[in-house]
Order: C-alpha cells, then sequence, then structure tokens
C-alpha cells in the first residue's frame, strides 16, 4: 500500500505477549488510526464500550457480517466473534493514514487476501514463562482461560509461521525496542 493510501498494519500474537500494550504506544508514535473491533465476548473489568471494543449480541454480530459491515472476521477463545469494522478503517487508509488491527491469525488471511499490501507482524513473548507472567500480571482471565490461552500459543506461533501471511515476527523483549522495530517496518514500507 503506498503512502498516498496509507499503510495497513495488522499485528498479531498469542495472548499476553504484549499487542495491545504495543499498539497503543504506536497510535501515539505513529499518529495511527487503531481499529475498535466488534465482539460478542463480554466486556473485562475497565473496558469502555467503543474504546476497547465494540460489545455486541450474536445477533447483532451476524446482522452485520450479513450486511458485509466487516473487512475481517473470525470466532476466536470460547467460541466469541471477533470483527473489525470496515468503513472506518477504509476512511482512514484513504485519508493517508497508518491504519493497526489487532486482531488474530484467521482474520489476518482475510484481510492479505483482500489487501496483499497490509503489513503484518506477528509479536512473541521472549519465552512461554515470561508469556504466562505477563498474562497473570495483567489480571484479566480466570485460571481456565489462561491455561486456554497460554496452550493455545505454540499452536499459533506454529500456525503464524505456516500460513505464510506474516512478513515480519518479532520478540517483544522491551516495549521501547519492539516499537521502534514496528516503525522502522511501518517506515521501510512507506517508501516501497
Ligand atoms: P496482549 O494484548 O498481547 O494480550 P497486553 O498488552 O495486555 O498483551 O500485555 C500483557 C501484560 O504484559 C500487561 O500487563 C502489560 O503491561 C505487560 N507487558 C507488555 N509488554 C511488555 C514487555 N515488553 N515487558 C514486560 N511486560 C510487558
Ligand atoms: P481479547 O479477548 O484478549 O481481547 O482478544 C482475543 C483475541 O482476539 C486476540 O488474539 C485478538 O488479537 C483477537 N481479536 C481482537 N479483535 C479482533 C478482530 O476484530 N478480528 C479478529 N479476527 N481477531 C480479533
Amino acid at each position: 500500500m503506498n503512502s498516498a493510501r496509507g499503510i495497513l498494519l495488522v499485528i498479531s500474537g498469542p495472548s499476553g505477549v504484549g499487542k495491545s500494550t504495543v499498539c497503543r504506544r504506536l497510535v501515539d508514535r505513529l499518529g495511527a488510526f487503531l481499529s475498535v473491533s466488534a465482539t460478542t465476548r463480554q466486556p473485562r473489568e475497565g473496558e469502555v464500550e467503543g474504546r476497547d471494543y465494540i460489545f455486541m449480541s450474536r445477533k447483532e454480530f451476524d446482522e452485520l457480517v450479513e450486511r458485509g459491515g466487516f473487512l475481517e472476521y473470525a470466532e476466536v477463545y470460547g467460541g466469541h466473534r471477533y470483527g473489525t469494522p470496515a468503513e472506518p478503517v477504509e476512511q482512514h487508509l484513504a485519508a493517508g493514514r497508518v491504519a493497526i488491527l489487532e486482531i488474530e491469525i484467521e482474520g489476518t488471511c482475510q484481510v492479505v487476501h483482500r489487501y496483499p499490501e497490509a503489513v503484518t507482524v506477528f509479536i512473541m513473548a521472549p519465552s512461554p514463562t515470561e508469556q504466562r507472567n505477563r498474562l497473570a500480571g495483567r489480571r484479566t482471565e480466570s485460571p481456565e482461560a489462561m491455561r486456554e490461552r497460554l496452550a493455545k500459543a505454540d499452536r499459533e506461533i506454529r500456525q503464524a509461521r505456516e500460513t505464510g501471511v506474516y512478513r515480519y515476527f518479532v520478540v517483544n523483549e522491551t516495549v521501547e525496542e519492539t516499537v521502534e522495530n514496528i516503525i522502522r517496518i511501518v517506515r521501510e514500507n512507506e517508501q516501497a
């Protein structure tokens, strides 16, 4: 995607590796637009409607799917659906901005199919132990949900490599380094 049309930056990675933290910093540093996804899961404590997610019933979600309102959507943890509303992303790209999607692998495959020039980044924790510590430190998941998310991480990393849709793999040692790495990647693609 050339700079006149903006850069579509897709960030994925296992739960707890630091995606949200990194994306928030990228928004500040790049003046980027961060897409707010729709989800059928329940809000976590402290999450705000319209800022963290657009919370929807399954019926509302499926109606929006029918109307072609999603750029991509997928079923993620515990059978909940997550999707990227298409219109805001299109508008920001048309205005030449960087638009960031924080989505999982299946959704990334759909995005790359539609926008082959998307800049796709898969973030990993330095080690499984560090991922566990980060997830535990966040204190947002029940023990069962945490187990599910950690168990899924290995599979996700393998799947991310096998699908071939990720152009960059970044280990999130420190937030500062990771943000600098991703900014470098965006700049390279702006010039391409
Ligand atoms: P994700 O969005 O990938 O699930 P979060 O951004 O919520 O992950 O981060 C999970 C926890 O790890 C948060 O408490 C966050 O402050 C912390 N964290 C994020 N990046 C790092 C890092 N590089 N080093 C140490 N802790 C981190
Ligand atoms: P969480 O429940 O922790 O907020 O998010 C769970 C997973 O859903 C994360 O891997 C996140 O990247 C993914 N996700 C969030 N929004 C979307 C979306 O709009 N589409 C897709 N495909 N995945 C999403």
